[in-house]
Order: structure tokens, then C-alpha cells, then sequence
């Protein structure tokens, strides 16, 4: 056991979090698909992180790499400056995309991914002379991050609320969740693609020759598991061919393997103009991320008369070394294991196991696809969140590490899960849906 430390010079990302300044969960170590918490226990790690370490936790190939690269070349500047692993690392994310990206552009958070891909949208139509495309068209129960960009076309009321007046010009899709239709459907709903005709509304209701990009993530992930009907991504991409809009996906949780392909876009069979990507990239160990641009994205900057033109925007730590390091290593791994198309192999199983939980206490619904799932529970006395907390907490105390968000209990575990280990999460998760009431 490790001592707790003082609680009470760190500001918490969740301010309201009290709870677990009394009663803390300090995790000390990590190894495969277990956390040890600071009273000593293994705690199977049900979510890799934060939808994050898709490879398992404290893979050597990623710490040695790391530490080679940390003692023979720290830091490089990232403007009129470079070094190889930058390249090396561009060049094979972009050839995991078979073709469908032409470039990408480091950052380092998911967050700075989401900003990066909608000044890119913002620009790309400006350096052609499109200057009159400015509105962008996000989702309700979307989210993309807590940067200004991100908050605004995130569609979280109060993620949002202290913070306004944020970007002008937003408007939001509704989302693709409905109980009434689709509950304890497996994979994609059939029901709701005609909710992709609510962009030809939006379009209606200004000119289309005022939109700059429309942003979805493929998979809702941190808002509660949200599927995307069967159909609905292929409409928004025609109806954004139909009218220029610029279709960005925003892949931060279900990038590399969390559905079963190296990115949602392969295995939904729709192709986004950009993708923000981020999590799995180095494994989450060192923080990156990545904005993907379709061929010709990039050309539109670097071509024409104006061939100085280059995207004002770009951060000290783009490409950092570390994580170039990391991301080389982590990739290696991604392929000698195969774990990118591994969801697919253990979807079956991950699958029915979730959906035997059908018919304990309170739950209303269980969605899957790849190795995501979500069981759905009835708020109680109308407080939403009181019971998935509760879930969560004695989940943990069982020694199993699930998400909750909302009234939804999410579950993501790393790529490398084995049946057992799917059997140890649900066995549990059944029995504290058993004993919460
Ligand atoms: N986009 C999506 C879809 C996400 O799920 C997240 C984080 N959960 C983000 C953006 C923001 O990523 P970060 O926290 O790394 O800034």
C-alpha cells in the first residue's frame, strides 16, 4: 500500500469530485489489462484508461523506445525545423489509412486535434476563394474536447454553460440515440438513418454556400455510447458532396482498433474529409494526436500563385520527439499482435456477454460494436448520473475499472483482452447491477 498523499493543492478536472477527495482511487502501477491501486489491489482495467491503451498497459518496446529517444535527441523544434521519427511516424499513419488521407498534422491532445481540423476546414475553403464558408455544423450529445472550437460544435449544455458566447455560427444535428426504437439492438441500429436529413434542414436554413464543415464522431463515445444508424454517416457524406461541406470525423476514441478497423471510417465504409485522432496513438503514454486530411487538402494550401500560403497554426510540442517515439513503438506493436482488427474477432463474444445482463435491475439498455459497450440504466428518482456512479464505485471496489457518463455504464477494454477477462467484467458488473439499487 502507498501512503495518500495531501489532496489539496491539485485542482481536479471535475470540480465537483469531493467524493473522491474522501474516498480516493489512486492508481500506483499498470501491467497488461490491470491497474494496482494505492491499497495494493488489481483492478482490471475495463475501459484501457480513458478509451486510451488499446495495447495494455506498461509495454516495454513503447518505455525503451521512449527512453532512447529521451536521451539522444529531447526536442526539436517543429517549425522550419524536423527531425525523422516525425516523418517516419506521418508517413505510416497515413499508409494505415490504405490511401483514403494524404497528410497529417501533429498536435497534442484530442482536443488540439478537434481545433487543428476545424481551422483547417475554416482555411481550406478561404485559400480557395470560398471565403463566405464560416458556419460549421456539429451534433447534440457530441463531443469534441474542451477547447473553444470543441466546446462550440460540441453539443453538451453543461460542458458549455460557464463559458459562452463561444464560436458564432454553430448548429447542431439532433443525436442518434432513441430508446424507443432501438434499445438492446446489437451493433448498428437499423432504425434512424433519415436523422442524416436533418443536415439537409440546417442547410435550408442558411446558404449552403456559408457552410464550412460538418463534425461528428462516428461513434458517440463519452457521451453515453451512441451508434450511428445503419445508413446515417453515408447520407451526411452525400449530402455533404451534394452542397461542398467539408465532413470531418473526429476519431479521438474510435481510432486504432476500438471498432475493429485501424479507424471507424474503414469499418462504417464511410470516408470524412479530415479526422482528429489522439488516445491510441502512443498508447497513452505520451500525449499526441493526430489531424488526417484526405488527398488534395493539403495540395489546396501549397498550390497556386500564393504558394507561400501555409496554415498559421501549429504547437511547440507538434511531432514531439517523445511521442513520435512512442507512436513508432506502439504501432509496431498494433501490427505484430494485429489488435487493430482484434475487435472484430472478440465482438461476438464481447456482444452477447454485455447483452446477457438483460433483465437485471434497471437496465434499459445494452449496445455494442467492436470492443465498445454500454449498458443503459433508469435514472434514480429522476437524478441522472446517481446510479451509474454508484455502479462505477462498487464496480471498482470488485476490483473492475468501468466508465460511467450519464446514466450509461461504458465499457472499452484494452485490445489485447482476453475471454477471461471479458468474463471477469461483465460476471462483475452483473453482480453489482444485482446489489445497487
Ligand atoms: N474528441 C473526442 C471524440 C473525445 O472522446 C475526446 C476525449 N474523450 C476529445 C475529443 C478530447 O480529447 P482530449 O481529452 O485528449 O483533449
Amino acid at each position: 500500500a502507498v501512503p495518500t498523499p495531501d489532496m489539496n493543492a491539485l485542482w481536479m478536472p471535475f470540480t465537483a469530485n469531493r467524493q473522491f477527495k474522501a474516498d480516493p482511487r489512486l492508481l500506483v502501477a499498470a501491467e497488461g489489462m490491470y491497474y494496482t491501486s494505492h491499497d495494493g489491489r488489481q483492478v482490471l482495467d475495463g475501459c484501457a484508461g480513458l478509451w486510451c491503451v488499446n495495447a495494455g498497459h506498461g509495454r516495454r518496446p513503447i518505455v525503451e523506445a521512449v527512453q532512447r529517444q529521451v536521451a539522444e535527441l529531447d526536442y526539436a523544434p517543429g517549425f522550419q525545423m524536423g527531425h525523422p521519427a516525425a516523418f517516419t511516424l506521418a508517413e505510416r499513419l497515413v499508409g494505415l489509412t490504405e490511401g483514403k488521407m494524404g497528410q497529417v498534422f501533429f498536435t497534442n491532445s484530442g482536443s488540439e486535434s478537434v481545433d487543428t481540423a476545424l481551422k483547417i476546414a475554416l482555411a481550406y475553403h478561404r485559400v480557395r476563394g470560398e471565403g463566405s464558408r464560416t458556419r460549421l455544423i456539429g451534433r447534440e450529445r457530441g463531443y469534441h474536447g474542451v477547447g473553444f472550437g470543441g466546446l462550440s460544435v460540441g453539443g453538451i449544455g453543461p460542458n458549455r454553460k460557464l463559458f459562452g458566447p463561444l464560436l458564432p455560427g454553430v448548429d447542431h444535428l439532433p443525436h442518434t440515440h432513441n430508446l424507443e426504437h432501438n434499445a438492446f439492438s446489437k451493433g448498428q441500429p437499423a432504425w434512424g438513418a433519415h436523422l442524416a436529413d436533418e443536415l439537409e434542414r440546417i442547410v435550408a436554413l442558411h446558404d449552403a454556400s456559408t457552410i464550412a464543415a460538418v463534425i461528428v464522431e462516428p461513434m458517440a463515445g463519452s457521451t453515453g455510447v451512441l451508434m450511428p444508424p445503419q445508413g446515417y454517416l453515408q447520407r451526411l457524406r452525400e449530402i455533404c458532396d451534394k452542397y461542398g461541406i467539408l465532413l470531418i470525423f473526429d476519431e479521438v476514441i474510435t481510432g486504432f482498433g476500438r471498432l475493429g478497423a485501424p479507424f471507424a471510417f474503414q469499418r462504417l465504409g464511410v470516408v470524412p474529409d479530415l479526422m482528429t485522432t489522439a488516445k491510441g496513438i502512443t498508447n497513452g503514454t505520451v500525449p499526441m494526436g493526430a489531424v488526417f486530411c484526405r488527398p488534395g487538402i493539403y495540395e489546396a494550401f501549397m498550390s497556386g500563385p500564393e504558394s507561400a500560403i501555409e496554415l498559421m497554426h501549429g504547437y511547440t510540442y507538434s511531432g514531439h520527439p517523445l511521442a513520435c517515439a512512442a507512436g513508432l513503438a506502439t504501432l509496431d506493436i498494433y501490427a505484430e499482435e494485429k489488435l487493430l482488427t482484434r475487435a472484430l474477432e472478440l465482438e461476438g463474444y464481447f456482444g452477447e456477454s454485455l447483452h446477457s445482463l438483460r433483465g437485471q435491475p434497471n437496465v434499459i439498455d445494452i449496445r455494442n460494436l467492436g470492443l465498445v459497450g454500454a449498458v443503459e440504466l433508469s435514472s434514480r428518482d429522476g437524478k441522472p448520473g446517481a446510479r451509474a456512479y454508484d455502479v462505477f464505485l462498487e464496480c471498482y471496489r470488485r476490483g473492475v475499472m468501468v466508465r460511467y457518463t450519464g446514466e450509461t455504464i461504458a465499457v472499452s477494454p484494452p485490445l489485447i483482452v482476453e475471454r477471461q477477462h471479458i468474463d471477469q467484467l461483465v460476471g462483475t458488473l452483473g453482480e453489482v447491477l444485482r446489489s445497487v439499487a
